[in-house]
């Protein structure tokens, strides 16, 4: 099975705290702005349209990412879990890196694909992989927004689909 990821660009710390709930009041504000501007950005470059609902975004250590969506080490910095939230690594700073903003970004564009009927009548893998094509290129298209020399690169290898596709 595979879940939707981020693979961390840069090497994580040898080790990450999760933040003191005391410590994260006015942190959260400022992440929950970011989030607002990140959803306005979804809007302006695809279809999708935010009901004014945020996700909850929970920052963990990497490691607590890696056990929730591989079976082992993995090296994945965010990934959005359906019914839970956003899993973003300790180490990823969207407030002040536009690549780790990028990532956040990624993973609100699943947020908002679950459930959507434009992806109903696909098979379980292709509907992954379409998910995963449609986040990567609203991704780049912010990252050219902001002026942002770097690219995310996706792999469609990564979908082994075939099994799917014989069925026909
Ligand atoms: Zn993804």
């Amino acid at each position: 099975m595979l879940l939707c990821s981020v693979c961390a660009t840069h090497a994580p710390p040898a080790f990450a705290q999760a933040l003191a709930p005391s410590d994260t009041s006015s942190e959260v504000s400022d992440l929950e702005s970011i989030t607002q501007l990140l959803f306005e950005s979804i809007q302006a470059l695809s279809d999708y349209r935010s009901n004014g609902t945020l996700p909850p975004i929970f920052q963990v250590p990497q490691h607590a990412i890696e056990v929730k969506v591989c079976d082992e080490p993995c090296n994945v910095s965010a990934a959005y879990i359906p019914r839970e939230g956003i899993y973003l690594a300790a180490n990823l700073d969207p407030i002040r890196e536009p690549l780790d903003r990028a990532a956040l970004l990624h993973e609100l564009v699943h947020y908002l694909q679950q459930g959507h009927p434009k992806f109903a009548g696909l098979a379980p893998c292709e509907r992954e992989r379409s998910k995963e094509q449609e986040a990567y290129a609203i991704q780049n298209a912010y990252l050219a927004s902001i002026d942002s020399k770097e690219r995310v690169i996706f792999y469609a290898g990564d979908f082994d689909c075939e099994g799917d596709a014989a069925q026909h």
